[in-house]
């Protein structure tokens, strides 16, 4: 063993037998494990359907013991939108779970374009684990979440992990994900006519007021039931700021008058994350609209809202995981900033 520490990264939506060779690979290198557990916390949808405690139960359930003595798992959130703060937190936590003369090895494999974080760590050595047969996560989930024969996916994961997803097909929390999976695959094919993959534009309205931010709670697929900021798709022949103010109003009722808000606009900034939404490529355009204190104006959920509701800023981090795609960092980018 020429290494004390290896570090593996990943989602493991689900564990699969590619990832328990790259397990097998790292702890042949290095005496302890540090599996860092990526998209901490983040939205619920058919990329990213488990959370921490259930993919480590699934992970540490397809060990041998010896193994998992030897495994510590670090949950890491998504920073979409500065990969500087992920390598920021990424670094913290190894550093706290190591000592300073320690040699530290990344493990990976290099599958695709996405997997160009593996380059962003020159202090540590790396291992290119070769791909284990042709065992996908997504080709898993696809499967699963269409409610396919067990056969098309059973056989590339470990017996546990077989053994909880069968459990977890009579969960609601299933029952929501298949139908998010049948809305996607629908919108998807809807589309797949066009003569080019379509790019669409929304807005978002981040409204502040006294510490509380107005968010609604969705009516419609995709994300059903998640929190959300109020908007929508820009009409043909709208500005932005008036697509933004229009769905704004639809979905929460909120009285102050137009002119006030767009008084009240105190930042914009385009959100472009290639992959921020499972319907497919998704721009918006989000406004921060600062209001002046005093008692927080009424709102009403209307149109694809359900509810419209103040948030008090605190409680965005305890409702972390409720909310729709990437709308929590397009809150917290400009929180930061007011
Ligand atoms: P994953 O679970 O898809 O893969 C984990 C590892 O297993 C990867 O090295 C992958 O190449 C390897 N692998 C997959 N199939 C294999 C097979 N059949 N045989 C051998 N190896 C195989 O995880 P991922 O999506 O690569 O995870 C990266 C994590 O880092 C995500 O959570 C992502 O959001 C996060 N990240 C965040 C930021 C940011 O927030 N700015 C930036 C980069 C990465």
């Amino acid at each position: 063993m020429n290494h004390d520490v290896a570090v593996l990264i990943g989602r493991f939506q689900p564990f699969h037998a590619g990832h328990f060779s790259l397990i097998a690979s790292a702890l042949d290198r290095a005496e302890r494990l540090l599996l860092l557990l990526g998209s901490h916390r983040c939205a619920p949808d058919t990329r990213n359907p488990w959370s921490s405690e259930e993919r480590e139960r699934m992970i540490r359930a397809s060990l041998p013991a010896d193994w998992q003595r030897r495994l510590e798992v670090i949950p890491i959130r998504d920073h979409l939108y500065s990969d500087n703060l992920w390598l920021a937190e990424v670094q913290q936590k190894v550093l706290a779970a190591t000592d300073e003369e320690d040699r530290v090895l990344l493990v990976g494999h290099r599958k695709d374009r996405s997997s160009y974080y593996l380059d962003l760590f020159p202090q540590w050595d790396f291992q290119d684990v070769p791909l284990n047969s042709d065992v996908h996560s997504t080709t898993i989930r696809q499967a699963y979440f269409s409610g396919a024969d067990d056969s098309q996916w059973a056989s590339h994961v470990p017996e546990a992990v077989r053994a909880f997803l069968t459990d977890y097909r009579e969960t609601g929390r299933y029952r929501w994900l298949r139908q998010e999976a049948d809305y996607i695959a629908g919108y998807r094919q809807l589309w797949s006519v066009a003569p080019y993959p379509p790019t669409f534009v929304t807005t978002d309205a981040v409204v502040v007021q006294s510490g509380h931010v107005l968010v609604v709670r969705r009516r419609v697929r995709p994300g059903q039931g998640l929190i959300a900021l109020p908007g929508g798709y820009l009409n043909q022949k709208e500005m932005v700021v008036e697509g933004m103010l229009r769905e704004l109003r639809e979905e929460t009722g909120l009285k102050v008058p137009k002119p006030v808000l767009e008084g009240s606009i105190a930042d914009r900034h385009v959100f472009d994350a290639p992959g921020r939404s499972q319907r497919g490529r998704v721009i918006t355009h989000a406004f921060l609209i600062q209001l002046k204190g005093g008692v927080l104006p009424s709102v009403r959920g209307g149109d694809d809202a359900e509810k419209a509701f103040w948030m008090p800023l605190a409680d965005i981090y305890a409702h972390e995981d409720t909310f729709f795609e990437d709308h929590i960092q397009i809150i917290q980018h400009f929180i930061s900033r007011i």
